[in-house]
C-alpha cells in the first residue's frame, strides 16, 4: 500500500532545507522506498554525502529524523531506550529508534556494521512487513505508522570479516550505492558549500582525482568530499591554496612521513 504523505514545496522554498545535489536518481528511490515503507541501505566511502541525503530527504518529505553514528559500544538499549533513575524513581526514557518509530519519523543508522550485534536482533522486525518495535522491558510492541523510515549506512571499504552485514541484514534492504559525484557535480558542490569560484573548486575536484588514484597503492580511503569543501572553506577564507591542502588533504589522509611528501609533492605540481 502507498503511503500518502504530503511533502514540502520546493528547496527554494525554505533556507533550512540541506542542500543535496543529486547525482542520479536516488532523490525519486528513496521518495519511493518510503511512500512503499521500505528500508534502505546506502552503502559507499566515508565523506561522499550519504548524511546530507538523508537530512535532505528527511526535510524533503517532511519527517522528523534521528540520526545515530553507531560505535563499537553502540548496543541495541541505546537505540531503544532504557530506564533512568530520575529524581530517586526510575522513568523509562525512549532511545532515537523508539522515538522515530513512535512519532513516524526517519531513523538513519550510520555505519550500522560497527554496532553491536545485538542491534541488527532489535531491527530485523522493523525492516519487514510487521514493521513491529517489541521493547522487552516496557512490555510494549510498538508498530511502526507510515511516515516511519529505517535508513543505515556503510562504508564497504572499511569491511573485515568480523565487521561485516550480514546477508541475512543486507537482503532486508533496498540497497543503493554511493561513491564521490562526478568532478562537475563535485565542484559544484564544493563552490555551492564553500563560496569559492566554480575554476578553484574544478582545479582541486582535478586534484582529488590524483590524490583518489592512490587509493589502495599508498593510501586507505581516497580524499572525501567533506576534505574538499574544509580545502575550499580556508582557501575561500583567503589561506594559500598549497597551505589549506596541507591542512585538508595531506595531514588527515596519512601520518606516513614518505607518503605526505607524495601527496605534498602532488599538490605542488597541480598547482
Ligand atoms: P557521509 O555521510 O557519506 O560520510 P556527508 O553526507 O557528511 O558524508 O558529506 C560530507 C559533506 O559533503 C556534506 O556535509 C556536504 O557538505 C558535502 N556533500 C557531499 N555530496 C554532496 C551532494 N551531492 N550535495 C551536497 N553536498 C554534498
Amino acid at each position: 500500500m502507498v503511503t500518502r504523505i504530503a511533502t514540502r514545496a520546493t528547496p527554494d522554498a525554505d533556507p533550512d532545507w540541506p542542500y543535496y545535489r543529486p547525482v542520479g536518481r536516488e532523490c525519486e528511490l528513496f521518495e519511493l522506498a518510503f511512500r512503499h515503507r521500505l528500508p534502505l541501505l546506502l552503502k559507499g566511502p566515508t565523506g561522499c554525502g550519504k548524511t546530507r541525503f538523508v537530512a535532505h530527504m528527511a526535510a524533503r518529505l517532511g519527517r522528523p529524523l534521528h540520526t545515530v553514528a553507531c560505535h563499537d559500544d553502540l548496543t541495541a538499549a541505546d537505540l531503544t531506550g532504557r530506564h533512568l533513575l530520575q529524581g530517586g524513581e526510575t522513568r523509562w526514557s525512549d532511545g532515537p529508534l523508539t522515538r522515530a518509530v513512535r512519532e513516524g519519523g526517519i531513523c538513519y543508522l550510520d555505519e550500522v556494521v560497527e554496532a553491536r550485534r545485538d542491534v541488527t536482533v532489535v531491527i530485523h522486525p522493523l525492516t519487514d512487513d510487521r514493521r513491529l518495535l517489541p521493547l522487552e522491558r516496557t512490555g510494549e510492541q510498538l508498530h511502526a505508522p507510515p511516515g516511519f523510515m529505517l535508513v543505515v549506512s556503510y562504508n564497504p571499504g572499511y569491511q573485515h570479516v568480523l565487521k561485516n552485514l550480514k546477508p541475512s541484514t543486507r537482503q532486508r534492504f533496498v540497497s543503493i550505492e554511493f561513491d564521490f559525484p562526478p568532478p562537475a557535480v563535485e565542484a559544484e558542490v564544493l563552490a555551492a558549500e564553500s563560496g569559492l569560484s566554480g575554476e578553484r573548486c574544478a582545479a582541486l575536484v582535478n586534484l582529488a582525482g590524483r590524490l583518489r588514484a592512490l587509493k589502495g597503492r599508498d593510501l586507505d580511503e581516497g580524499v572525501s568530499t567533506r576534505l574538499l569543501i574544509y580545502c575550499a572553506t580556508l582557501v575561500q577564507a583567503g589561506m594559500p591554496i598549497d597551505e589549506a591542502a596541507q591542512y585538508t588533504l595531506v595531514e588527515p589522509l596519512s601520518d606516513d612521513p614518505d607518503i605526505r611528501a607524495a601527496l605534498r609533492e602532488l599538490i605542488r605540481m597541480t598547482f
